[in-house]
């Protein structure tokens, strides 16, 4: 089934919408690699505007987004320090290793995120037989920490702490316009903690495809010939770029939409016998549901759900993953609630 009724695999799935579509039928283009496309230089001014950062680079991916981040920022065999659960770790194919040719140290955090403590303690010594401790990578908001919002006085913390040891700090930003409008927190109070952010247009602001990462002028200028470097530069990218401008103009307060109806998701969920998810740790849009309790085991019932015409993922044997988004409404979240209620219940 390539479109179920209701989606809740990922934000991913989103599609244009017709108003999106017409604004990138009119977008005005240029040669993009030659930096001629007026509209994906009016989306990264945009973009570096809302973060409050000198400047912007638009690309096809979030994943390339950390890639080029890491490449710039790192040498050969410099330690990046980041979540066991970060998307650069488990989701990138094995990029670090590739590409910026860095270690990762993985540490042991909750709900996707580790502490000042942790972080400290991860730190090299700084002797001639360890790697460099080069950079610490967050993730706002963590996804496979449930879409949990880091707070701001940690982020600032971890800052301090990289600055008091010549580290650079890094976020993901996929969802961060998300922990902006579950927290009322300032897109670009959450990026002033760290050197470079990035936002993905892909996920729940639902643009067909990009991502745009920030940073100061000379981070930009780096940023470029590994963009070039991994073929991401592009063309007449104002097409896209439109899409993009439009999803700022559009779907960013709409997000709190999909906080509730996941809220609302949790809570109908919560009620079924053998599944266990507790409603309040649903921050923003993604729910972690635990059903190592439940009679079927994760992929059944994922698959049971699909019959009916709802998606959700399993994450191993016990795990379930549901995202919402602008393409699923409260109605569609109740009806996935009552379906998951059907084959559990
Ligand atoms: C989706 C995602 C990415 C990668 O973004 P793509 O646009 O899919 O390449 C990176 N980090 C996080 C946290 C994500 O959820």
């Amino acid at each position: 089934m390539s479109n179920p009724e209701v989606e809740l695999y990922s934000d991913t799935k989103t599609r244009p919408s017709k108003a999106m579509l017409e604004a990138m039928m009119i977008a005005e283009v240029g040669d993009e690699q030659a930096n001629e496309d007026p509209t994906t230089i009016a989306l990264q001014q945009k973009v570096a505007d809302l973060l409050g950062k000198e400047a912007a680079l638009f690309v096809p991916s979030g994943t390339m987004c950390n890639q080029i981040a890491l490449a710039v920022h790192c040498q050969p065999g410099d330690e990046i320090i980041a979540d066991k659960t970060a998307h650069i770790i488990n989701f990138e194919a094995g990029g670090p290793a590739v590409i910026a040719r860095a270690m990762i140290k993985p540490l042991d955090g909750v709900r996707g995120q580790f502490t000042l403590e942790q972080a400290q303690a991860a730190l090299r010594a700084g002797f001639r037989h360890a790697p460099d401790s080069k950079l610490i990578a967050v993730e706002q908001t963590a996804n496979l920490g449930g879409g949990s919002i880091w707070p701001l006085e940690i982020l600032e913390s971890l800052r301090i702490l990289a600055n008091e040891n010549k580290l650079v700090t890094h976020m993901d930003g996929a969802r961060l316009l998300n922990a902006v409008v579950a927290s009322g927190i300032s897109a670009r109070d959450y990026a002033a903690t760290v050197d470079t952010v990035w936002i993905d247009l892909s996920k729940g602001l639902g643009c067909p495809i990009g991502g745009v990462i920030a940073g100061s002028k000379e981070f930009i200028a780096q940023a470029w010939p590994w963009k070039q470097r991994l073929g991401g530069s592009m063309r007449q990218s104002g097409i896209l770029a439109a899409a993009g401008i439009y999803a700022l103009d559009h779907h960013v307060d709409r997000l709190a939409i999909d906080h509730a109806n996941a809220r609302l998701l949790a809570t109908r969920l919560a009620h079924i016998p053998g599944v266990q998810i507790d409603p309040l740790t649903v921050e923003t849009n993604i729910l972690i549901i635990d059903v190592t309790e439940a009679s079927l085991s994760a992929p059944e019932i994922s698959e049971r759900l699909l019959e009916k015409g709802v998606r959700m993922g399993a994450m191993g044997p016990d795990g379930m993953r549901a995202v919402t988004h602008l393409d699923v409404d409260e109605a569609g979240v109740i009806r996935a609630a009552e379906a998951f209620a059907d084959i559990c219940g």
